[in-house]
């Protein structure tokens, strides 16, 4: 994708503060953090979101996310983190090219990544549980 810019970033193309690199990834600094030590794991070939991503690809990713998670907690000395994925733009995804934010959360840190809670209704679970088993077959 010659206009995709993680695609730049994940490459080299573009230089920028890079955490970890191996041949399938490149992991960055996000340039606008919503917390200290924000950073993001970019896969360098160019899948739009968890749709397109090849399964050996995104557990990969995963589990470079996990250790990046473990690293980051050590060096921040954050309280927690959040792992945060998103897919398309109803999602909040601003950029369509894969990637997972590891987000270190610290105690009192005004709490971004959230939502507001809602309430399960009988009618709901039940809709939600036939669409669900309707909806293509095995999930394996
Ligand atoms: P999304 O909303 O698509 O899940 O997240 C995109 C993320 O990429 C945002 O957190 C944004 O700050 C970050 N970002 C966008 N452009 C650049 C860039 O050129 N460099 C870096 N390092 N991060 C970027
Ligand atoms: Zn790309």
């Amino acid at each position: 994708m010659s206009d995709c810019i993680f695609c730049k970033l994940a490459n080299g193309e573009i230089p920028t503060a890079t955490l970890y690199e191996d041949e399938d990834f490149r992991v960055i600094l996000d340039a606008n953090p919503a917390t200290k030590g924000h950073c993001l794991i970019l896969p360098k070939k160019h899948y739009a979101d968890v749709y397109e991503i090849p399964d050996e690809l995104l557990e990969k990713a995963f589990i470079l996310a996990k250790k990046v998670a473990a690293r980051m907690t050590e060096a921040m000395g954050c309280d927690g983190l959040n792992i945060v994925q998103n897919n398309k733009e109803a999602a909040g995804q601003t950029v369509f090219h894969f990637h997972i934010h590891i987000i270190p959360r610290y105690k009192n840190d005004g709490g971004m990544v959230g939502w507001k809670p809602g309430k399960l209704t009988e009618e709901a679970k039940n809709e939600i549980l036939s669409a669900f088993s309707a909806a293509g077959g095995a999930l394996q």
